[in-house]
């Protein structure tokens, strides 16, 4: 996989536009089980990110990354910023203009384990790393209609947290009632996913 200039604008302008139109939805589901605000949080985030967007695909892809991870700590907040933050600079720390899909799995593997350290959080704690990791399983398995694949994968994966039990993040002071609703941020990072997945396909 190649990424020239035109590809990383199109990869942030429709990642950040997938967010912003979906705001609304996130701040439903945050007020189910927190406070309100993700949709909020990550609106402010990534309209950054797209007035930023032609600066940073400028950039090679690693650097363009770690603007969009640093720009996401700087507006984002909550305990979604500083998370999502690490994952993009990690991505951008590991991943260079021309990647295999290896590469970028394992680039994901280790943002996710940054992601895990800043967090101390793991697979189950109904939280984005729910959506992560399974969507790293079908990134690391390849194959035909991978994109389809990729979106099927982090949609499932986002529905599969509405039985969890919050261990982690605000919903995890509501005990048993966090049980039977999605979690926000697993819901933005499939936004995300799908988002990628457009683009992939060439169809955003
Ligand atoms: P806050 O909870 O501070 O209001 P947001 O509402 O923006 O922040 O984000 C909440 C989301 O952040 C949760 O739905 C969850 O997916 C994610 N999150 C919270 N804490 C953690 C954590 N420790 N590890 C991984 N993800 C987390
Ligand atoms: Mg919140």
């Amino acid at each position: 996989m190649m990424t020239d200039r035109e590809t990383r604008k199109r990869l942030i302008v429709t990642v950040a536009n997938r967010v912003i139109a979906s705001a609304d939805e996130l701040t439903d589901l945050d007020r189910a089980i927190g406070d309100g605000d993700h949709g909020t949080n990550m609106r402010r985030g990534f309209e950054a990110v797209l007035a930023a967007a032609d600066e940073l695909s400028a950039k090679s892809l690693g650097e363009s990354l770690k603007g969009v991870g640093t720009t996401l700590v700087m507006k984002v907040g909550g305990a979604s910023g500083p998370l999502y933050g690490t994952l993009f600079l990690s991505l951008g720390k590991s991943l260079a203009d021309d990647v295999s899909r290896e590469q970028v799995a394992e680039a994901l593997a280790a943002a996710i384990e940054a992601v895990k350290a800043r967090g101390k959080s793991d697979a189950g704690h109904k939280t984005m790393l729910d959506v992560f990791l399974p969507v790293l399983a079908a990134l690391r398995e390849g194959g035909e209609g991978l994109p389809a694949r990729l979106k099927a994968t982090a949609r499932r994966a986002a529905e599969n947290t509405i039985p969890m039990r919050a261990i982690r993040g605000r919903a995890s002071f509501l005990g048993e009632r966090s049980i039977g609703h999605m979690d926000p941020g697993a819901r933005s990072s499939a936004l995300i996913v799908d988002a990628v997945a457009d683009v992939m396909e060439g169809c955003a």
